[in-house]
């Protein structure tokens, strides 16, 4: 009886916990998105911009909002990394891809690893936020001029959104967060990996 009350109040009190996958091209800011993200809602200072180095490998990030728990795994970007990326792609729930507005000759380089990140079986359904950063510098293209440029296709069955971002100011952080939470709790591929979650605890 009391494991039955247990996993009852374990059911209705324990926080959903949500992987969210940082990707982009190197340079676009992904490591400073994923401080400012802590520093927004952790208690804790984010390094500061001037003692972020390139990642190299991962790095981890975790937020708790009053009913969700938001792991994020920040990969590195350089060409010779992004081979890493798919290891993490079957247990993400959302994809947050960055990429650099105030760069246009990196675009054609940052869409098409964004396609190749759209085309993987391993992400299919995955929510899709794509970040357009840097928009506290005058040159930066608008989240709207970057979805044109980008002009993705067969996105039409995912949940996506473009958002403005300043990730050295946090203009748009909560916005992106917001967005996510409710893309994944909607999502059916969290619904799918909760299944799975369970068939495989049993
Ligand atoms: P990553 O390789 O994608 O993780 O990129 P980083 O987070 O290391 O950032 C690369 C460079 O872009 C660093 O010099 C950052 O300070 C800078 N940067 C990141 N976000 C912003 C931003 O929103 N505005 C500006 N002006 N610079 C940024």
């Amino acid at each position: 009886m009391f494991s039955l009350f247990y996993g009852l109040w374990k059911y209705a009190f324990s926080k959903t916990e949500f992987h969210v996958l940082i990707l982009g091209i190197d340079k676009a800011g992904k490591t400073t998105v994923l401080e400012k993200l802590k520093s927004q809602y952790c208690n804790v200072e984010g390094l500061p911009a001037d003692r972020i180095v390139p990642t190299v490998g991962l790095n981890i990030g975790r937020v708790e909002l009053s009913n969700t728990k938001l792991m994020f795994w920040d990969l590195g970007g350089q060409p010779g990394l992004r081979s890493i990326w798919e290891k993490y792609y079957e247990e993400a729930h959302a994809v947050i891809y960055v990429v650099d507005a105030a760069s246009p000759s990196r675009f054609e380089d940052s869409k098409s690893a964004l396609e190749k990140v759209l085309q993987h079986e391993d992400l299919q359904g995955a929510p899709l936020l794509i970040i357009a950063n840097k928009q506290d510098r005058a040159e930066a293209a608008s989240a709207e001029e970057l979805s044109r440029y980008l002009d993705l296709k067969k996105l039409d069955e995912r949940l996506y959104t473009f958002q403005a971002v300043s990730a050295i100011d946090g203009l748009g952080i909560k916005e992106s967060v917001n967005w996510l939470v409710d893309a994944m709790e909607r999502s059916k591929r969290t619904e799918m990996l909760r299944v799975r979650a369970g068939s495989s605890s049993v």
